[in-house]
């Protein structure tokens, strides 16, 4: 029986019922940023013999889109500093059942690399921008030319045909928050979709503390200050709340609330990381080795009923986790195992 077959009558479900249909992979834990809220001061980097090879990943991601996982999103690291990632894109578009691809980037490579990226099949993307003052973003991020580079990166990404565009803010308490309405007047005007995202407590520099922390709740206030806004129905699996501006502009804004208010009880995601294994959660402390059984003749069927193994076991989600007081910073650093 083909592996296509064998796995598709049974998609990857876990222990709660949740049927995975996304994918985040993480293609590298390098980075060109050393962003304040992720990158650890002297961060240990996977070997690169560690790191799995293009085939490799094809090889995993066809096992999972034959169990139903269709949409896939590019992470990092910083995905754009994976030599000749536009290949890997391509090579992930033509496996049969994935549909989408999508990648979360620093935008800093981005002018260059979108048009080879849309080219090779990449659908979407969204590009990490925390500040629009151009010192305090250079400050965030730990590099001092970044700032035009990304809005350039922004601009050709609207200009290659990348849909939609979107932009990722971690909004920190003394840091961006003054920002909120400036990044919703950029939406409004640009027709960039802006996702505002709670900190999380996966900082390199264990900077994270419940004070620092904007919840998704004061976000819409601040936005409520001066805009009309209507909440539009969750997509199912979706981890975010998506606003619309009530002016006729069309601008939605999304806030991510993993902190304040997580959907863990009906999330798709499973998580392959850049040194292949498969974490079930962001938040889970456990992960399942799946380069192993790749670079020891593992068939199809056995890395499937690995994987199938692992995601069983994922745990119920940071809501419990939240409610039993148990999330401590540095479960991993964000760098490890992307967004
Ligand atoms: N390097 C790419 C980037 O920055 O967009 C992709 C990887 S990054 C780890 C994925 C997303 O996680 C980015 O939007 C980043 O801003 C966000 N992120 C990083 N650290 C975070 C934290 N501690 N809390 C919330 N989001 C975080
Ligand atoms: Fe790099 Fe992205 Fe982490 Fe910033 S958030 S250090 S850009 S991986």
């Amino acid at each position: 029986m083909s592996g296509y077959f064998y796995s598709h009558r049974m998609q990857l479900v876990d222990s709660f019922g949740r049927v995975a249909r996304k994918l985040r992979l993480s293609v590298t834990d390098r980075c060109n940023f050393k962003c304040d809220f992720c990158m650890p001061l002297k961060p240990t980097w996977i070997p690169s013999s560690e790191i799995l090879t293009f085939d490799e990943i094809s090889r995993v991601v066809k096992i999972l889109a034959s169990m139903g996982v269709s949409k896939i999103r590019l992470t990092g690291g910083e995905p754009l500093v994976r030599r000749e990632i536009e290949k890997c894109v391509k090579i992930l578009k033509k496996v049969p059942g994935v549909e989408t691809i999508s990648m979360t980037t620093n935008g800093y490579f981005l002018d260059e690399k979108a048009a080879a990226l849309k080219e090779s099949g990449l659908d979407s993307v969204t590009i990490s921008l925390h500040s629009l003052k151009p010192e305090r973003y250079e400050q965030i991020v730990g590099r001092k030319d970044a700032f035009s580079k990304v809005l350039s990166g922004i601009k050709r990404a609207q200009a290659v045909g990348l849909s939609p565009v979107k932009l990722n803010c971690v909004v920190i308490r003394g840091c961006n928050d003054d920002e909120i309405l400036d990044f919703v007047e950029l939406g409004r005007e640009t027709g960039l979709v802006v996702r505002f995202i709670e900190y999380m407590p996966f900082d390199g520099k264990n900077m994270w503390n419940p004070d620092r922390l904007v919840t998704g709740a004061e976000i819409i206030s601040k936005i409520e200050e001066k805009y009309r806004i209507e909440r539009l129905p969750r997509e199912h699996g979706s981890t975010s709340l998506t606003y619309r501006i009530i002016d006729g502009s069309g601008t939605l804004i999304n806030i991510i609330t993993t902190m304040s208010q997580p959907f863990c009880r009906d999330c798709d995601r499973i998580r392959l990381s850049a040194d292949g294994k498969i974490v079930p959660c962001l938040f889970s402390r456990d992960d399942y080795d799946v380069k192993k059984l790749l670079r020891n003749n593992a068939s199809d069927e056995e890395i499937a009923d690995f994987i199938r193994s692992a995601f069983m076991k994922k745990f119920a989600g940071v809501e419990t986790l939240l409610k039993n007081g148990e999330v401590e910073p540095l479960i991993r650093p964000m760098h490890t195992i992307g967004g």
